[in-house]
């Protein structure tokens, strides 16, 4: 076996100019992970945040305004107790279909927006096996199998921890449209069977020999606080359900990946309507 060299830095890297060359419209060839994780992102953010600036297990289900101030009603999830917070603006980053489900005073184009981008449903399946056996017998080190089961769509080997003896985790559901529905509607230990069935034909006597017993699987139409992996807006309700929203409420503004045009299901989307309603909300309050 080969030894490892010393990692490139990431100045290095960008050096030359490695994910520079766009292959299509959101997917450069070559792509970073936090280390981590990806929920490693919003915790560094959280991190740079005052002390109590995130309120946790706080479901909204009222939006109410008058003419200079937004009263939002909200749930404590553990007690059960009901409260509201006032202020003179809400800047709502909620996912839309969950948005939907909220009790609002909003005008009708605006709900008319809201409701106009379509949900997009996906099933992600994480399988553990005891041994990584795609490195120690099939020479796969990272990298992806795309396939064209629809309740798995790819086979997403992990690009950490190569050469170990640890145990390894494989992505090995990634299903969109029908095929989502399809899998979203098994109970788990279904859609891990699944998982299993497609694995052992594309990787035969490896799949389930080394599966040990160990498994997740999340379907993101299904979940509460989602309803949705990400909206999609048509370019047609782009031009003509977008603006209102752009607009505003009285004392709402709309942010969060929902209000991206383009790129939606990508982080950098979302942190982009962020600056633009930071802008925004501004503009606004400059005019008072
Ligand atoms: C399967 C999948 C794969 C993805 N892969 C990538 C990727 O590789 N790279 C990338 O950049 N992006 C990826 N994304 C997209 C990325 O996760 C989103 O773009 C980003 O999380 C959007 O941020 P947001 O703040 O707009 O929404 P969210 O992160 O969804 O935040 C909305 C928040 O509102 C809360 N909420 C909902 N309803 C209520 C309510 N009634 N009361 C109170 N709170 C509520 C939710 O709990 C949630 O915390 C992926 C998304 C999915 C689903």
């Amino acid at each position: 076996m080969g030894k490892l060299g010393d990692p490139y830095k990431l100045t290095e890297l960008l050096d030359i100019k490695l994910g520079a060359h766009q292959e299509e419209r959101d997917h450069p060839p070559m792509m970073f992970q936090p280390s981590g994780g990806m929920d490693q992102i919003p915790r560094a953010i959280e991190a740079t945040l005052p002390k109590g600036t995130i309120q946790l297990n706080s479901e909204i289900t009222e939006i109410k305004q008058t003419e200079n101030s937004v009263t939002v009603t909200y749930q404590d999830t553990k007690s059960g107790a009901v409260k509201t917070i006032t202020g003179d603006y809400a800047i709502s980053c909620l996912v839309f279909p969950t948005l939907n489900k909220i009790k609002t005073d909003f005008r009708d184009d605006v709900i008319d927006g809201l409701r106009a981008p379509s949900s997009s449903p996906i099933v992600k399946n994480g399988l553990q096996f005891s041994e990584r056996f795609w490195e120690t017998k099939e020479e796969i080190y990272g990298g992806i199998t795309a396939n064209d089961f629809e309740e798995s769509g790819t086979i997403s080997y992990p690009s950490n921890e190569l050469f170990s003896n640890k145990t390894g985790v494989l992505l090995t559901s990634y299903a969109r449209r029908g095929g989502a529905i399809k899998l979203g509607n098994k109970s788990i230990a279904d859609r891990i069977e699944t998982s299993l069935g497609i694995g052992e034909q594309i990787h035969p006597d490896n799949f389930r020999k080394y599966f040990n017993g160990k498994g997740i699987s999340m379907a993101w139409h299904k979940q509460k606080y989602a309803l949705a992996a990400w909206v999609t807006w048509s370019r047609r309700n782009i031009i003509r359900k977008m603006p209102p929203l752009i607009e505003g409420e009285k004392r709402v503004l709309f942010s969060g990946n929902c209000m991206a045009p383009f790129h939606q299901g990508w982080m950098f989307a979302a942190i982009e309507a962020a600056w633009h309603s930071i802008e925004d909300l501004d503009k606004r309050v400059s005019k008072e």
